[in-house]
């Protein structure tokens, strides 16, 4: 049985119903967050403790409604929980896992997400809708909303990837290149675009169900480990995931199946971590912080929080967690890290596994915790940052058995 139940305004306490039209609050433009009975949900409390790998699907009660005719899905969702064989032990943590989200349909995280805001926004009937993306948001959005005959724009910004571009006209969707300065610029435009142009909005927060995904990041891992993890890391771009994450470890406390939450870890490029620069401060909101294009991990350059970030800021602090910076040098490494484990990061993803490492050298993890580092899209989407991480071969062998004779020599394998 569904357990939503309403939108809530996160500043003015509006309460709003789910079928309704909206992005932002009509009455004072502050967020929105769907609202649940916990009643309802503790219901689903077996779903966590009976684990399957599935789709998000798997967990539709506790999104809001959609009726089975308005589901979008490819498969999202279900990604390994894989144990570190290297990295963690070689730490001295025992117990450090990846969440692989580089295997989704369309080779990132967002899919989750996607699928879920595609299908909700059939199911209330609108007809057409608008997002900003670095890429990888896009790529999804144009996968889902071609699928279903959706007709949607995607503005991805100038840094991202040529493949990332192309993907995005490769699922079919209509995209834009968008220019900018600063992320605060593009904020103001979404606002914008919602409160004076009427448009319907898929970017996170301002769409008010598309992290709801994420909350499927904590009801799988919980599901797999049978436990809460001690650390999430995550990297911070809206900071949908981390938030989701959050909310969701939160759900499974109310649904009586765990009685302890994770620390949760928030992930951004030293170059833009406005994040950090707020909780170090004690800051009540984020600020402008760095410039976007000081960095590789292009899915993770904003470096302006949406709304002020309040929602990122509450995270870290309640759950006793951290913000981080790492820099370029430090994720390329963890790229090669991961790669040793058998999953092909781009930068942006592998930033988590970058800050779990500095957080082991800075004595804060300590070798009995359960760490988990979410591993949100494939090395496949920045090319250009794979050549400069892993080297070509450089012997070639030709096809003979002498030359490779020779060649095993050469690489000490005869
Ligand atoms: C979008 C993205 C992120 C950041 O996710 P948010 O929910 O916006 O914080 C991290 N990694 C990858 C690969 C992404 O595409
Ligand atoms: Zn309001």
């Amino acid at each position: 049985m569904n357990s939503a139940v309403e939108f809530i305004c996160d500043s003015c306490g509006a309460h709003i119903d789910l079928r309704q039209q909206v992005n932002l609050c009509p009455h004072c433009g502050g967020l929105l967050e769907v609202a649940y009975d916990p009643k309802i949900m503790r219901r689903s409390a077996s779903l966590m403790t009976d684990y399957r790998r599935e789709s998000i699907w798997r967990y539709r009660d506790l999104f809001p409604p959609v009726s089975p005719c308005n589901i979008v899905s490819l498969g999202e969702g279900g990604t390994p929980l894989i144990k570190s064989r290297h990295l963690g032990p070689s730490l001295g943590i025992e117990n450090l896992y990846f969440k692989n989200d580089t295997l989704m349909p369309t080779g990132s995280f967002k899919d989750r997400g996607f699928s879920l805001a595609i299908s909700y926004a059939k199911e209330i009937g609108v007809k057409r809708g608008l997002t900003y993306s670095s890429g990888n948001a896009g790529a999804s959005f144009s996968a889902y909303s071609a699928r279903t005959g959706f007709p949607g724009l995607i503005l991805v910004e100038y840094l991202a990837s040529d493949t990332k571009k192309s993907m995005i006209l490769l699922y079919g969707a209509k995209a834009a290149i968008l220019d900018f300065e600063n992320f605060d610029e593009i904020s103001a435009m979404l606002d914008g675009a919602v409160q004076q142009l009427g448009c319907y909005m898929f970017v996170n927060f301002i769409n008010p169900v598309r992290h709801e995904a994420m909350k499927t990041y904590a009801y799988e891992i919980f599901g797999e480990l049978g436990r809460v993890p001690d650390y999430s890391f995550h990297p911070v771009g809206t900071g949908g995931g981390l938030w989701g994450t959050w909310k969701g470890y939160n759900e499974l406390l109310t649904m009586g199946v765990t009685d302890r939450l994770p620390h949760m870890v928030g992930v951004q490029p030293e170059a833009v971590c406005w994040l950090k620069q707020a909780i170090d401060s004690g800051a009540e909101e984020g600020q402008i912080y760095g410039d976007s294009r000081k960095t590789i991990a292009q899915s993770i350059s904003g470096n302006s929080p949406l709304h002020g970030g309040k929602r990122l800021i509450q995270c870290v602090r309640e759950s006793e967690g951290m913000a981080m910076g790492v820099s370029d040098e430090e994720i390329m490494e963890a790229m090669r890290d991961l790669g040793r484990e058998g999953i092909g990061a781009e930068p942006s993803s592998a930033a988590g596994v970058a800050a779990f490492k500095q957080a082991v050298q800075a004595g804060k993890i300590r070798s009995t915790d359960t760490v988990v580092c979410v591993i949100t899209g494939t090395a496949l989407k920045q090319p250009d940052v794979v050549r400069r991480v892993a080297a070509m071969p450089e012997k070639t062998v030709h096809a003979d058995v002498n030359s490779l004779s020779e060649a095993l020599e050469y690489f000490q394998m005869g």
